[in-house]
């Protein structure tokens, strides 16, 4: 991991300047990814380190994942941030409006996951709102059989394209994505008028970054592989040790 850059201190510039909105993929990125979705732990500090700088940047911090929002509700407790779950197809704004996108029909993406997962105990299925998630962590043999499976089930459903993550495949709507979901929390208050930096470590995650960079903020990749994201930290750990140092430095205002 030596050969990856490390912008922290430019990521800890942003956080500590007055007039930026904050923007936080989840897995990956604020918790370690896990052999299971569930097994994720957030460390201790975290929760507390969110809370002092959305509280910093008035409000103006939200998490953008392709969990549910209801998941990342559970994670987070007691705080309650504005979230974008799904990659965008569920919302929930800073002044807690939920709204959510329409979506096609993926049924026949999940049955067909849910028989290749019956056939292989290591396969992992998620039903979400309108999207479908096959995880292949426990199987990573299993990545051409998966990528064959879910690529037929996609071309039969009109509106859904297929995104190939970390050991994951999901079959989400076309329509929606991370950079729409920042794009709408610009509209509204407190985000609106602020320079938006967005960190995230994945496929799904490159959308937010090319939107953030054309509003004339930064995208912040969290690892190795190829990102438009201009700023580049090693880990979830160094991004989590910006969070906490940025929770506790004072502004420059
Ligand atoms: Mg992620």
């Amino acid at each position: 991991m030596a050969d990856i850059p490390d912008d922290s201190a430019a990521l800890l510039q942003l956080l500590g300047t007055p007039g930026t909105g904050v923007f936080l993929d989840f897995d990956g990125t604020l918790v370690d990814l896990a052999p299971t979705p569930d097994g994720v732990r957030l460390e201790a500090g975290v929760i507390e380190a969110l809370a002092l700088l959305a509280e910093r940047h008035g409000g103006a911090l939200a998490v953008i994942s392709g969990r549910p929002v209801t998941q990342i509700d559970a994670m987070l407790a007691p705080l309650v941030l504005p979230v974008a779950g799904v990659h965008g197809v569920e919302r929930r704004g800073a002044d807690g409006t939920f709204s959510v996108a329409a979506t096609p029909d993926v049924s026949p993406v999940l049955a067909r996951a849910q028989a290749l997962a019956a056939m292989h105990p290591g396969l992992l299925v998620e039903c979400k709102r309108g999207a479908v998630a096959l995880h292949y962590r426990l199987a990573p043999e299993l990545e051409q059989l998966c990528m064959q499976e879910m690529t037929a089930a996609v071309q039969a459903c009109p509106g859904v394209v297929l995104l190939h993550g970390k050991m994951v495949l999901e079959a989400k709507p076309s329509a929606t994505d991370k950079g729409g979901a920042i794009a709408a929390f610009m509209q509204e208050t407190p985000f609106a008028g602020r320079r938006p930096v967005f960190a995230g470590d994945d496929t799904t995650d490159e959308a937010g970054f090319v939107f953030v960079q054309q509003a004339g903020g930064q995208g912040v990749k969290v690892g190795s592989g190829p990102s438009a994201a201009t700023l580049r930290l090693a880990s979830p750990r160094a991004l989590r040790a910006a969070l906490l140092a940025a929770s506790v430095s004072p502004f420059k205002e």
